[in-house]
């Protein structure tokens, strides 16, 4: 029986991860569950998983929480609460999906005990890829991608020797403006991705491919190669998760429904692979698996990304806060989409880059960037 503290319960992969707990509860246990303000879902969380401990991240949703269901179990609140449930060990694997740059501080805490991170919470190595691998290195943690594409290399290259790759291929859905215009869109129609049901911050960056930008540099950290071995295809299918290319030219590629389960159900339970009754694809019935080359020019964000891993040091944390920033005023009706890679550039213009990268100089790297995102004039 594995115990598992799930970062970000109430969200779209807290949800999902608790559903695959809930396909193998002689294995799996949802011990710790941790939620910004989602009073209502938790609630739920804790009835059906009678989790030992919680953390409720916002002053009034934490007292409605004790109020309600004091006496099921221990009840924590806010940043602090979060460190100090990550703290105890009491667990053996981390769930990290905090959505942002939240998700570093609780996820170190784990790294420093040596736990398995499932880790879904991308921003961590887009903050602070080198210093999260020497740590994981120290205090021998072992990091397992949840990310669907990161999960697909991650399972191509099984059995493989590091040292015959080529390149690695990363798909991309294209968002729901892959074949339409980027002036004037809504909030709602940014919203509306079409293959994957996800948080709206990550729907968001989907619709601006800074999520793909993301996601290179993420695989940039979590398989040791540089940009120019990182691909991005588009393949709106949404079937092929990813691909690694090899020395002799063999391309392997992870392919399925796109489910986040499965991805999830892998980095709880990797090296092994456990049966289970989800969907299965069927060929026959998806007519075209299509790939192209994605439009840098009109998806500026992924640009962006491509120009931060160059510069390296500090530039991604920079570019990761200012587009948590960015997003936060787009979904708020703030900003217009377009404004979104252009308060990126502008913060990553006025904000020196640091080389020498310690986790006090990430911190304080993020807080930088997101006040002066948040006071550009739009
Ligand atoms: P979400 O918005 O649905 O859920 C976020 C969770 O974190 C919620 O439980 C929320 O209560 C909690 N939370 C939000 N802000 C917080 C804060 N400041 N402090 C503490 N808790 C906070 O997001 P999501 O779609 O589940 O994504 C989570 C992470 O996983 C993101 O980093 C995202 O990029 C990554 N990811 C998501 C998917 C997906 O399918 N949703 C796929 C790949 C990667
Ligand atoms: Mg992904």
């Amino acid at each position: 029986m594995k115990d598992i503290l799930v970062l970000g319960s109430t969200g779209s992969i807290g949800v999902n991860t608790l559903n695959v707990v809930k396909m193998f509860p002689h294995l799996f246990r949802a011990k710790i569950l941790t939620a910004n303000s989602n009073v209502g879902l938790l609630e739920k969380q804790i009835s059906e998983f009678k989790p030992e401990t919680v953390v409720v991240r916002e002053h009034d949703a934490f007292r409605r929480v004790k109020e309600r269901v004091a006496g099921e179990c221990e009840i924590l609140e806010g940043d602090a609460g979060l460190l100090e449930v990550t703290r105890r060990g009491n667990y053996d694997i981390l769930l990290s999906a905090l959505v942002g740059f939240a998700g570093l501080a609780p996820t170190v805490e784990a790294i420093r005990l040596g736990k398995r991170i499932a880790l879904a919470n991308k921003e961590t190595l887009v903050a602070a890829g080198d210093l999260i691998n020497k740590l994981s290195l120290q205090y021998k943690a072992e990091i397992i991608p949840v990310d669907s594409e990161h999960s697909a290399i991650f399972q191509c290259l099984q059995g493989e020797k590091s040292s015959e790759v080529e390149k690695l291929i990363i798909t991309a859905s294209g968002g729901p403006f892959l074949n339409k215009s980027i002036e004037n869109v809504s909030v709602e129609e940014a919203l509306n991705h079409p293959n994957w049901k996800m948080g709206a911050k990550i729907t968001i960056d989907s619709a601006s491919m800074m999520n793909k930008g993301l996601e290179v540099i993420e695989a940039r950290w979590l398989f040791g190669l540089g940009k120019d071995k990182i691909d991005v295809v588009v393949h709106p299918q949404s079937i092929v998760h990813s691909m690694v290319q090899f020395v002799d030219g063999s391309v392997k590629a992870q392919m399925g429904l796109p489910d986040m389960k499965l991805p999830i159900q892998y980095a709880l339970t990797y090296p092994d692979r456990l049966e289970n009754k989800n969907k299965r694809t069927n060929f026959p019935a998806i007519s075209d698996l299509t790939f192209f080359s994605p439009d840098i020019e009109k998806f500026d964000c992924l640009k962006i990304a491509y120009e931060a891993i160059k510069e390296g040091g500090t530039a991604p944390c920079i570019m990761n806060a200012a587009n948590e920033v960015a997003v936060a005023k787009f979904l708020k009706g703030q900003i217009g989409f377009k404004q979104i890679p252009a308060l990126i550039r502008t913060t990553l213009e006025k904000i020196e880059n640091h080389s020498d990268i310690t986790l006090e100089a990430v911190f304080e790297c993020d807080a930088k960037a997101r006040e002066l995102t948040a006071a550009l004039p739009v």
